[in-house]
């Protein structure tokens, strides 16, 4: 199979299919540096593999300019109808999803119950990694396995997300956060977060790969102090004429009281509707949200008390 964004393939006649996105933000290159690791290990020993593995890389053309995107952002373009009238689209970033969408049909052919996606992100804060998973049982199965904060209900606020499009077409499907980007730590985690899902997939068995283990156990030993299972209670939408500028200091997981001010837009003061931890918060010129609010799970503080 040949095509511009497949930065590499391994394809088995039997298993399951793992699909992994790098670069669909052109300014995030520890996805394709972590694929490159791994993809060497995959060259080497390819007996040690019970199912195909396809590494493929996002947005090209902004990866080149290191740039989030270049006209619009390719994470928020996939909806179908989109997609089928992606060809006749002025904006440059609908060539990319039009041949990333080709790309996917032709390697899951329909079955999407035996392809797994993982999209490989980073993010501008500073610290407090963590994976979203789409709103189906398998995709929180396996986003619970990689010891690290996990947000639901994130997806839903995020429609046109890849995540979103192939996690409702019932392909399990899962966003990781590797860290800040362009960082050795991010690069770190985002392999990690490879590895786990090989062998959470069954790809690769644990006693092939020892080193597996002693993966896990790092990205738990470095969430140990956060909060697990959390769900999104509040999303800050920005608008493109919007002149927005996050208060210093914010990084994910940070505690957030209700009524807060955390930012500025327009002039004026933004502050949190919801008590909960800051997710996101933008500190990039480029994005559409400008900062999340979540909560533990079970805690009762969104009822405004
Ligand atoms: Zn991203």
């Amino acid at each position: 199979m040949k095509d511009r964004h497949l930065f590499f393939a391994l394809e088995k006649s039997y298993g399951p299919k793992l699909l992994v996105i790098g670069g669909m933000h052109g300014n995030e290159h520890s996805g394709p540096e972590a694929m490159q690791r791994v993809a060497t290990q995959l060259r080497q020993n390819p007996e040690k593999f019970h199912g195909s593995v396809y590494f493929i890389l996002g947005n090209l053309k902004a990866l080149e300019r290191n740039e989030r995107f270049v006209d619009v952002d390719l994470n928020r373009i996939w909806r179908d109808d989109l997609i089928r009238d992606a060809s006749d689209a002025k904006q440059y970033d609908f060539k990319e999803l039009a041949e990333i969408h080709e790309l996917i049909e032709n390697i899951c052919q329909g079955q999407y119950k035996d392809c797994i996606l993982l999209d490989l992100h980073t993010f501008s804060a500073d610290s407090g990694l963590f994976c979203i998973p789409a709103e189906n049982p398998s995709s929180e199965k396996l986003a619970r396995s990689f010891g690290v904060p996990y947000i639901e209900k994130l997806a839903r606020s995020l429609p046109e997300t890849a995540l979103n499009y192939y996690g409702e077409k019932g392909m399990t499907s899962v966003v990781f956060e590797g860290g800040k980007h362009n960082t050795a730590e991010a690069t770190d985690n985002l392999e990690r977060a490879i590895w786990i899902t090989l062998e959470q997939t069954g790809i690769i068995r644990a006693g092939d790969f020892p080193f597996v283990e002693q993966m896990k156990t790092h990205l738990e030993r470095i969430s140990r102090n956060l909060p697990h299972r959390l769900e999104m209670v509040y999303r800050h939408k920005l608008e493109d004429y919007h002149h927005y500028r996050m208060n210093e200091g914010y990084y994910n997981f940070k505690s957030v009281k209700q009524g807060e001010p955390v930012a500025r837009q327009n002039g004026r003061e933004v502050i949190s509707p919801f008590g909960g931890f800051m997710l996101m918060p933008l500190y990039q010129t480029k994005g559409s949200d400008g900062f999340f609010i979540v909560q533990e799970r079970g805690s009762r503080r969104k009822n405004k008390a």
